[in-house]
């Protein structure tokens, strides 16, 4: 179950990225955080919004039906992957960067690095 979306009119079928993206340039630009928001500092902000993530796993290794099941747990990760995403769109905001034209052309290359016809078997290199 996720408990997050049971009960929210807000989910990722209404939001574009673009909606996204200009509630985090409001948020930071009513609050006069632009001067901190640099690529520098959104970088580290991402790798360290990333190390509390894996801070919930340290020490205990929860499985996935645990995570889906309960809710304390569920609502810590949600909220680190909020983090994460948050200085994500801010970073996009700061380099003027097109997130799905980004993802559309990672995925290209993904699909070329990682083709089917030696990947669709389910085994994993490293290429
Ligand atoms: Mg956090």
């Amino acid at each position: 179950m996720n408990f997050e979306k049971s009960n929210s009119i807000f989910n990722d079928s209404n939001q574009t990225i673009s909606f996204l993206k200009k509630e985090v340039e409001k948020f930071v630009k009513d609050r006069k955080w632009n001067k901190y928001h640099t690529p520098k500092e959104l970088a580290q902000a991402i790798s360290i919004e990333s190390a509390e993530l894996l801070e919930l796993f340290l020490f205990k290794s929860p499985s996935l039906e645990e995570i889906l099941n309960n809710p304390n747990i569920f609502s810590n990760i949600s909220e680190e992957f909020a983090d994460i995403f948050i200085y994500l769109l801010s970073f996009a905001n700061a380099i003027n960067l097109d997130l799905s034209y980004a993802f559309q052309k990672k995925m290209e290359k993904n699909r070329k690095k990682y083709p089917l016809s030696e990947f669709s078997n389910g085994t994993y290199k490293k290429k």
